[in-house]
C-alpha cells in the first residue's frame, strides 16, 4: 500500500495547532515547520547511507553518510511553507518548483511554472504539498516529475482527503504518500473538511 499514516504524537500536536482557527500566521509557520521536519524524516527513513569513518577529538568513529541525491519539490504556493524545514533536515538537497493552477469549474490542474533540477533518474524526489484535496494538483505534479525522469517519488502532505489519496493511488500507484491523517471529505468548494482552511492564506496572512 503506497500510503503511510504518520502517527507520531509530535506530528499530531503540530497538526492540532495548525487546525485551530485561533492559530495566527506566526505560530502557524512554526507548527508547519515542526510537522514538516517529522514528515520528511519519515518519508526519507530508507534513504541509503554508506559506511564512513570520522575522527573525533578522541579517535576514529564509525558513522553513516547520506550520498544519495535528494530533490525536494514544493508545489507552489503552499508547499513553500514546508520547504525551509525540509532543507534543515536535508541541507544538501536540490530544489525544484512546480506551480499548478486549478480551474475552479473543472478542478483540473494545469501547469503555470516548472523548474526542476536535471538528472532525476537516480534521485529520491520528495514532493511537498500540505493539502492533498482532490489530488488533481498532486497527480499533475507527479506527471511533471516523471516526465523529467524521476523514478523514486514520495510525497508528504499535512492533511489528506479520501478523494486525493484515491486519485494519486490510481494514477501513480508507485508514489508513496506520507500523511498524518485522512480527513472526512471535501466540501462543495473542494476544501478538506474539517481540514485547516486555506493553508497558503493562513501561512502568509492573505485572504
Ligand atoms: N487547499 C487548501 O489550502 N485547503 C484545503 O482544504 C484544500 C486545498
Amino acid at each position: 500500500m503506497a500510503l503511510h499514516i504518520v502517527e507520531h504524537p509530535l506530528v499530531h500536536d503540530a497538526l492540532t495547532e495548525l487546525r485551530d482557527a485561533r492559530t495566527l500566521s506566526q505560530a502557524f509557520r512554526r507548527a508547519a515547520n515542526r510537522i514538516s521536519v517529522l514528515l520528511a524524516a519519515e518519508a526519507m527513513r530508507d534513504l541509503p547511507a554508506v559506511q564512513t569513518t570520522v575522527t573525533t577529538p578522541l579517535g576514529p568513529a564509525d558513522g553513516l553518510a547520506v550520498r544519495t541525491d535528494v530533490v525536494v519539490v514544493p508545489v507552489l504556493r503552499a508547499g513553500l511553507g514546508m520547504l525551509d524545514a525540509v532543507l534543515e533536515l536535508i541541507p544538501q538537497a536540490r530544489v525544484g518548483h512546480i506551480g499548478l493552477q486549478r480551474d475552479e469549474a473543472t478542478a483540473v490542474a494545469s501547469k503555470y511554472y516548472s523548474k526542476l533540477p536535471p538528472k532525476l533518474h537516480d534521485s529520491y524526489v520528495l514532493m511537498i504539498d500540505p493539502m492533498l484535496a482532490t489530488g488533481g494538483s498532486a497527480a499533475s505534479g507527479i506527471d511533471l516529475l516523471k516526465a523529467a525522469g524521476a523514478r523514486t517519488i514520495r510525497m508528504i502532505c499535512i492533511v489528506a482527503a479520501p478523494e486525493g489519496v484515491a486519485l494519486v493511488q490510481q494514477q501513480h500507484p508507485d508514489v508513496v504518500i506520507y500523511t498524518p491523517v485522512i480527513d472526512r471529505e471535501l466540501n462543495a468548494h473542494k476544501f478538506i473538511v474539517p481540514g485547516l482552511g486555506d493553508f497558503g492564506d493562513r501561512l502568509y496572512d492573505t485572504q
